[in-house]
């Protein structure tokens, strides 16, 4: 976190595979001009990712114009789930921008019937109230506003408690922030709101303390009384690691909030559309949520996201009330339209699950060459992640994992920065329609870059 990438060109080892080509210094030094522009004009903020400026991405690669290519696991963010740029989904788009329908605000258009249906027959029984946004911090704050109007309703003006977890990431805006627990990131907002608190989160690692009762003692200790809660929101799994909790937990969570008439909100942006190895992440506890937010890999290419729940909670706000200006836009309609078609016909959270092994044995095989700065190894289907600390503590190493996901661009394999609340983690998420070859040798390139970052450190 808060370290940017060297845009001065490096000779680097020649590369040339199925998947990887680099056949340039690094970067190339062709790119230069737009990257220097970029530097110029936008915030030093977009300075955090690996300097290739992309031309083309199908499928499992990202390309640039001067004859490199990478093999690509980082989906963008987590978007391409469908793989980058895929067929079915240039059709779409292509189709919608020929019939010539880019823009309808909330008047009714076919492309948003079509999607919303869909969305609600993928989501559990009674969850069949769609509402589309743009971006996955749109969702998260409309999750929150939801379950307040619904506490209020419910139980007065006192229930508009609202839980998030330390380390929790739901977006960049106000109310996303601060349901969300990453350390550093609240500074800027001065009058905190008391009613929205953060309680650990079982992940094992950081935290070690997996209890339930865990949950109920931190509430108290913030002054929360439970019948105050009016929503509980949670990544499914925790981006940062990526960490799920412990599924007695989660239960126990539900259950909790039943007994408390407070909402269950699972934050899928992340963990939706078959990343995790099922269709929705929240699926691997055996619980069914309130409210669901969705964005990213819902259309493999173009922004939309959204909240889905039962009418209940979705129906508070009167006609006119509750609406976005590009809520369910016809291109990104059509696009994710086809994008879903994609996941559920070919089957990729399926995909996802069978490579979890693939995937998750040679991480673990990295781990334990290198157990001294490898601390935590975690992940399900096709997203996983690599902590790395300090020699022989758990204490992250935010230098480290950035060494690394830069040797790899070197190497033909592209990762997005590091993340966490320290910026420690290695995370992984190549697109689902990745191949057990492509993940063997993706496998393969990491375990050199580790190798010799720890030798040589950059
Ligand atoms: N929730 C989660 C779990 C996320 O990972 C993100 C984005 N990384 C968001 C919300 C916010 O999404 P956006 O950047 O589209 O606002």
């Amino acid at each position: 976190m808060g370290k940017e990438f060297d845009i001065t060109p490096r000779e680097v080892c020649r590369v040339e595979t199925k998947y990887r080509r680099i056949v340039t210094p690094l970067p190339a030094p062709a790119s230069l001009e737009t990257l220097e522009t970029l530097r110029r004009v936008e915030p030093i903020s977009m300075r955090g990712q690996p300097p290739v400026v992309w031309d083309k991405a199908e499928d499992v690669q990202v390309y640039d114009r001067y004859g490199n290519m990478w093999l690509d696991w980082s989906s963008g963010v987590l978007v391409t789930n469908a793989g980058h740029g895929m067929p079915e989904v240039r059709r779409a788009i292509l189709d919608q921008v020929n019939s010539g329908l880019l823009h309808n605000y909330c008047f009714p258009s076919e492309e948003r019937a079509q999607l919303v249906d869909y969305l609600a027959g993928l989501a559990p029984e009674g969850l069949d109230k769609v509402f589309l946004l743009t971006t996955g911090s749109e969702a998260t704050e409309n999750a929150i506003k939801l379950a307040r109007t619904f506490g209020i309703e419910k139980g007065g003006k006192e229930k508009v408690g609202f839980v998030g977890f330390e380390r929790g990431f739901h977006g960049r805006t106000l109310g996303a922030q601060q349901a969300g627990g990453m350390p550093g990131q609240k500074g800027w907002i001065v009058n905190d709101d008391p009613a929205i608190v953060q309680v650990p989160f079982p992940d094992g690692y950081w935290t070690e303390n997996v209890d339930f009762d865990c949950f109920c003692t931190s509430l108290e200790q913030k002054g929360l009384a439970p019948d105050q809660v009016a929503g509980v929101m949670l990544e499914t799994y925790q981006g940062v690691g990526p960490d799920f909790a412990p599924m007695e937990y989660i239960r126990a969570l539900a259950e909790w909030c039943k007994a408390h008439g407070a909402l269950l909100i699972f934050d899928e942006v992340q963990a939706g559309f078959g990343r995790t190895g099922r269709m929705w992440g929240f699926e691997h506890y055996g619980v069914r949520p309130d409210l669901i937010c969705f964005g990213k890999g819902v259309s493999s290419s173009l922004p939309l996201s959204g909240v889905i729940g039962r009418a209940e909670v979705m129906d508070l706000y009167p006609a006119g009330s509750m609406t976005s200006t590009h809520t369910g836009n016809p291109v990104c309609a059509a696009a994710a339209l086809a994008s879903l078609k994609k996941i559920v016909e070919e089957d990729l959270a399926g995909n996802a699950a069978r490579l979890e092994g693939v995937l998750m044995g040679g991480l673990r095989g990295i781990q334990e060459q290198h157990t001294d700065v490898i601390g935590n190894c975690t992940g399900r289907g096709l997203v996983a992640g690599l902590q790395m600390v300090k020699r022989g503590v758990k204490e992250p190493d935010p230098d480290l994992a950035f060494d690394v996901v830069e040797r790899c661009f070197h190497k033909g394999l592209l990762f997005f920065a590091p993340v966490g609340s320290w910026g420690q983690t290695l995370k992984i998420s190549p697109p689902l329609t990745i191949s057990r070859e492509a993940v063997e040798e993706g496998l393969a390139v990491l375990g050199e870059a580790v190798d010799e970052a720890v030798e040589v450190p950059g």
